[in-house]
């Protein structure tokens, strides 16, 4: 029901779950985080690494390795529509070989046979979700870019989302998009944000860039660009937002 993201300078982990908790309001059965892993001194990339737990973001963070360190990262707070409430079927959810971790707002409509489909092929599907689909097509899509790959698997999908998409190979940037469900870009200081809802950014930025429905963005720490899902360039000037705090 709510998705938040950060891609900066700064530790990932504390800043997501205090967006998270700015989500709370909007109500969730579940809630888990992806980030991409610092690497070990001298290493290349570390890779993916995720926690999700059934229950309340204070579940989730008692519940984070002890080694979570990152500065790149996305989170999710779940309404169930499809698979119980339970810690499988929370989000983030990863491909078969833990390259992509996606967090999905909304519902796929033709779930059923996409995942189907996947079966079909020898994917092995671990939870309940109409979600988990987008994290498979995703990883096994051949084209180049982290953006292609998402814009391949979203003409795929019927229904709504909001989501937000890591990939290993890809460390410097999230891409996220918007068909229904509310995406917006908070733009900082060498720093950006993601999320559901402005109550979850408006503590670090006022800067504010509103996805339309059709539209998907990729954010880097000190740039942004937003564009359509058939990949033309659209204008994206940040609004000032005016907040009550
Ligand atoms: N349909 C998805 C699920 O049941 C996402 C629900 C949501 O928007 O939180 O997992």
């Amino acid at each position: 029901c709510g998705i938040v993201g950060y891609i900066g300078k700064r530790d990932v982990a504390p800043l997501l779950l205090e967006g998270l908790q700015r989500l709370e309001y909007r109500g969730y059965d579940s809630a888990g985080i992806a980030i991409q892993a610092k690497p070990a001194k001298g290493a290349q990339g570390a890779g993916l690494k995720t926690a999700k737990a059934k229950g309340r973001v204070r579940d989730l963070e008692s519940r984070l390795p002890k080694r979570f360190a990152g500065t790149v990262g996305i989170a999710h707070t779940r309404w169930a529509t499809h698979g119980a409430p339970n810690d499988i079927n929370a989000h983030p959810h990863t491909d078969a070989d833990g390259k992509v971790a996606i967090v999905h707002n909304g519902i796929i409509d033709n779930a059923a046979d996409l995942r189907a489909k996947l079966v079909a092929d020898g994917v092995e599907l671990v939870s309940e979700t109409d979600s988990e689909v987008l994290a498979h097509l995703i990883g096994r899509s051949q084209a180049s870019t982290l953006e292609e790959k998402v814009r391949h698997t979203l003409a795929l999908i019927d229904g709504t989302y909001g989501i937000a998409v890591l990939h290993a190979d890809f460390p410097d940037r999230i891409v996220v998009a918007r068909n229904g469900s509310p995406v917006v870009l908070g733009i900082g200081e060498k720093e950006m944000f993601v999320a559901s809802d402005v109550a979850a950014l408006v503590s670090h930025t006022r800067q504010v860039v509103t996805l339309d429905d059709g539209e998907m963005a990729t954010l880097k720490a000190d740039d942004y660009r937003t564009y359509t899902t058939e990949g033309s360039r659209t204008s994206s000037s940040p609004t000032t937002v005016e907040w009550e705090a």
